[in-house]
């Protein structure tokens, strides 16, 4: 999907490893969360251990990633990066773990959707390093006790909550990263800027940080689209007037909505006269199916402040009929 995605796409990870910062000081935002990891990155290393694992919960875009590298970096330790959905079997697992050099940071995105068998085995692994590789099936089977080398486990999820509680208990700390202020995106993407050897006006950047979803990496991307209209288009300059006609042609509107949220909030005004109305009724009137609605428009509208979710259906609020210039009629909810 379009622009304004919370998730990666091909042309992102292209860029990723240049706009990245590497420590913890080049991280921008998320004051408390640097201070706390700063301060366990800092304890393990005076008592010469590895820290203890580290549990890294928010949405897509925030830089969970780019944390668990980080850490890497300040601890001068080797990084090993998988996924839950890479993790099938407890057979996938015990051969990440068994390799794993002493210190070393394993990174485990999603690991939400790691396969069940495989988190049993995970728990021991965190707990005491050890791996128990069962040899032999059915009931010849025996676990043969491997140790293996202390490790620091950053698991990151968009949904903490989903986690089971064995699982959570075993992290030593959890960093809630949280949306951005604009400030800090405005950081973010003179940052990026530079780095690209693009000459950004300021009012272009704040332009920029103010229509991307308090996220860092739909920041970098709109600021790849600016650079792109800038050159091609353009005369090169960034400046606020190249960044407004480059956001409009990709739709982005002032606040960040883009065609979807807005077709989604006309319908709920237009037809269903601002709600109650269902999600999927809602998601039928816009042609689009109801979990690409309810996971990739809602979470933005609702946060935006222009969708109530109640008991009865979604319900818009007043800053949505200003939003989108209409007027609520007598006696319409919201
Ligand atoms: P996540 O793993 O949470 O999906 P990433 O760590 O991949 O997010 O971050 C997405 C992009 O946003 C990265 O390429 C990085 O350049 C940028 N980014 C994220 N957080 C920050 C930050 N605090 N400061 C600067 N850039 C950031």
């Amino acid at each position: 999907r379009g622009v304004v995605s919370p998730e990666a796409g091909a042309d992102d990870r292209a860029l990723d490893g240049a706009l990245r910062p590497r420590m913890l000081e080049d991280f921008v935002g998320q004051d408390r969360v640097r201070e706390q990891l700063s301060l366990v990155l800092r304890g393990a290393q005076s008592r010469g251990r590895a820290p203890d694992h580290v549990l890294m919960s928010g949405g897509p875009g925030l830089g969970k990633t780019t944390l668990a590298m980080i850490i890497a970096n300040e601890l001068g330790a080797p990084l090993r990066i998988t996924s839950g959905p890479a993790i099938e079997r407890s057979g996938d697992l015990a051969a990440v773990l068994s390799t794993l050099q002493e210190g070393e940071v394993l990174f485990l995105d999603e690991i939400h959707r790691m396969a069940r068998p495989a988190e049993e085995m995970l728990y021991v692994a965190m707990e005491d390093f050890r791996v128990d590789v069962v040899v032999g099936k059915g009931p010849g089977a025996t676990a043969i006790p491997l140790d293996i080398a202390p490790f620091t486990l950053v698991g990151a999820t968009t949904r903490a909550g989903l986690l089971p509680a064995p699982l959570r208990d075993r992290f030593g700390f959890t960093a809630h990263v949280d949306f951005y202020r604009p400030e800090d995106l405005e950081t973010i993407v003179r940052r990026s800027a530079g780095l690209l050897g693009a000459d950004l006006a300021p009012d272009a950047a704040r332009e920029i940080a103010r229509r991307s979803r308090g996220t860092p990496r739909i920041a970098n991307r709109l600021l790849r689209r600016v650079r792109d209209y800038a050159e091609v288009r353009g005369d090169g300059t960034l400046d606020r007037a190249t960044a407004r006609a480059a956001l409009s042609l990709y739709e982005v509107d002032e606040l960040g909505l883009d065609r979807l949220d807005r077709a989604v909030l006309d319908a709920l005004l237009r037809r269903f006269r601002g709600g109650p109305v269902g999600l999927s009724t809602l998601a039928v009137s816009v042609g689009e199916e109801p979990e690409t609605v309810e996971v990739v428009a809602e979470p933005f509208l609702v946060r935006a402040g222009f969708v109530a979710r109640t008991p009865r259906g979604r319900v818009a609020t007043p800053e949505a009929w200003e939003h989108m210039g209409m007027t609520p009629p007598d006696g319409a909810a919201g």
